[in-house]
């Protein structure tokens, strides 16, 4: 994306507030000729006051120095406070955007993006992006006018004065200017390791456990220094042309403010001017410094903005690999089968994970999926709610193909738990809910009689409102496991996944949850991975997925008696 479509996208996301901004434009520009007025102010003080010594100014000019501040105060704290808004307005905007971008995202993107640096997308680049946009507002409008305003003063006061300004000020401009082509790599490479350290810490404290039980704090820390290291090295090369800047400026302003004694001085000397106009003449340059300085930094600030909008823009053009069809329709109450016909998937750049897989599920059918590690299983119960699209075949629900409904339609008749339990930092009564927000306590809680959770949350501190901690951390790995399928029983919907459920489980909380699951599984269509056998010898039928087929199907029994496959894996868990 070019520099112009960028500035041309982020202008869209201000437009929303042009009212606020041009208000605050106005202001500035208030501001800038205030302060243009404050050097032309120097020369009354000084002819009139000091020289000619007349009373009547004496008694003005007190006023008109206060009531100057107190207007341009006034300007001041309007232009800044609209422009905050209009700023943070924007950031609002950004990362509700990215927010809901991101979890628009189908499955595989989560496999390929890394937490860290989503995290560091919605903090750290949209705030970049903003204070750059804010900089170059406040440096093309107020700062640019004061240059224009005290520009105007000196040329009234003195154009041959006013000449040698205006051949100082651009060469002031051109070093600063050559620096923004350094910074802009400079800074991008910065919000880069930003990101790498976001991941490492996201990785890391999440993690914790297993960093502790590795033993790799060490390593960790190492990890950690040396990408704090890299960052710290980029920042270092960025300082050297960062505080250059200063005393380059000030050397070439300082060669300024001497041309100016030297000329100036000669004049007032000869009589051609008056002390007052040397004096408000050294005031308005010197005042005009600063917004020069600001100013030659406008690249560099619409630079950074563009790097920082650039990574953000990159993330936001993502179209979601998965997406409803325009004319996609919702999907009736389940109520007869599910039919995979010929399907056919595999991962970005793998070997075919599911091969022309053909499996028609009644309604009411207790499905047990078995087989060996990687064989497709989790993939294949991924289909059914599109987290996943198959290449070719395709999944209908009562005849209707899945990718010509609305996945929201689809995914509210299914409920899922899987091996890794996913609870939030919340109540339980949230965690339980999640699926049904408005479910009242008693539906909450008749869920968790029936997950075989109420025994252990009526002894939680709060009950319902205990806070279970990050991913539930306050909870044992049974617990969780109930916790989850008291959600999927709370959603009540017709079609299940359980994907090894069961498998967290110790024997004792086996027990619990087995009956739990039971209850979940009843008058549902359910798929259960599962590697328990408690679980598969009640299913309605067991299929055998093995490297993306099927290679067996029927009961227990009929299974069993077939000496294949099955029963091999039955033995090995005896
Ligand atoms: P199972 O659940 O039967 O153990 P999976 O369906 O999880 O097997 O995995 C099937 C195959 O797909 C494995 O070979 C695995 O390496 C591969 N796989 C799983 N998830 C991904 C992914 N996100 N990206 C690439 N390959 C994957
Ligand atoms: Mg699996």
């Amino acid at each position: 994306m070019t520099s112009k479509v960028l500035i041309k996208k982020i202008l869209k996301e201000v437009l929303p507030y042009k009212k606020s901004l041009i208000v605050s434009m106005l202001c500035m520009i208030m501001v800038a000729a205030f302060t243009a007025l404050q050097a032309y102010l120097v020369k009354d003080l000084l002819d009139k006051i000091f020289m000619e010594k007349d009373v009547f100014f004496l008694k003005i000019l007190p006023g008109a120095v206060i009531l100057l501040f107190i207007v341009k105060g006034f300007f001041y704290y309007t232009y800044s406070l609209l422009l905050e808004r209009v700023g943070q307005s924007v950031i609002r905007d950004f990362r509700n955007k990215i927010f809901e971008h991101i979890h628009k995202q189908s499955l595989s993107f989560f496999n390929n993006a890394q937490t860290g640096t989503l995290i560091s997308r919605v903090l750290s680049d949209v705030g970049q992006m903003q204070s750059a946009v804010s900089n170059v507002i406040v440096q093309v409008t107020r700062d640019f006018f004061q240059i224009i305003f005290l520009l105007g003063v000196v040329f009234y006061m003195n154009w041959r004065l006013a000449l040698i300004t205006l051949i100082i000020l651009p060469v002031a401009s051109f070093p600063i200017y050559k620096f923004s082509k350094v910074f802009r790599k400079l800074s991008r490479r910065a919000q880069e390791e930003t990101a790498e350290v976001s991941n490492l810490l996201y990785e890391t404290i999440s993690g914790s456990r297993i960093v502790k039980a590795f033993c790799q704090e060490e390593h960790e820390v190492s990890r950690f220094r040396k990408q704090i290291d890299k960052l710290f090295t980029i920042t270092i090369k960025d300082a050297r042309y960062r505080v250059m800047q200063h005393p380059l400026m000030e050397i070439i302003g300082g060669c300024a403010v001497a041309a100016v004694i030297w000329i100036g001085g000669r004049e007032v000397i000869e009589g051609t001017a008056t002390p007052g106009t040397f004096f408000a003449f050294l005031t308005a340059m010197i005042t005009a410094y600063d917004p020069v300085k600001r100013i030659s930094k406008v690249n560099s600030n619409i630079q950074k903005g563009i790097a920082s909008a650039q990574r953000v823009y990159d993330l936001l053009d993502i179209e979601p690999d998965i997406q409803d069809k325009a004319n996609a329709i919702e999907l009736p109450d389940f109520k007869d089968t599910i039919e995979f016909k010929n399907i056919s998937f595999n991962y970005p750049n793998e070997k075919s994970v599911i091969k022309n897989l053909n499996l028609t599920v009644p309604a009411g059918q207790a499905l047990a999926i078995v087989g060996p590690s990687g064989g497709g299983k989790t993939t294949l119960t991924n289909l059914i709610p599109r987290f996943l699209d198959i290449e070719h075949g395709s999944i209908t629900v009562d005849g209707l193909d899945i990718r010509d409904v609305t996945m929201k339609s689809l995914r509210n008749q299914i409920a899922m738990v899987t091996q890794q339990t996913i609870l939030f930092n919340d109540t339980v009564r949230n965690n339980i809910a999640y699926g049904k927000l408005d479910a009242t306590d008693e539906e909450i809680l008749q869920a968790a009689k029936a997950a075989h959770a109420l025994e252990f949350i009526e002894q939680l501190p709060k009950g319902l409102d205990t806070v279970i901690g990050e991913k539930g951390a306050k909870l044992s790995g049974g617990q969780q496991q109930r916790m989850s399928i008291a959600r999927a029983l709370l959603a009540d919907s017709p079609i299940l996944i359980l994907d090894e459920a069961t498998s967290a489980l110790d024997t004792e909380s086996e027990r619990e949850v087995q009956k739990a699951l039971e209850n979940l599984m009843q008058n549902r269509t359910t798929f259960v991975i599962a590697h328990r056998l408690s679980t598969i010898k009640n299913a309605d039928r067991i299929i055998v997925v093995k490297e993306g087929e099927i290679v067996e199907t029927g009961t227990h029994e009929e299974l069993l008696a077939h000496k294949g496959e099955y029963e091999l894996l039955y033995n090995m868990q005896l």
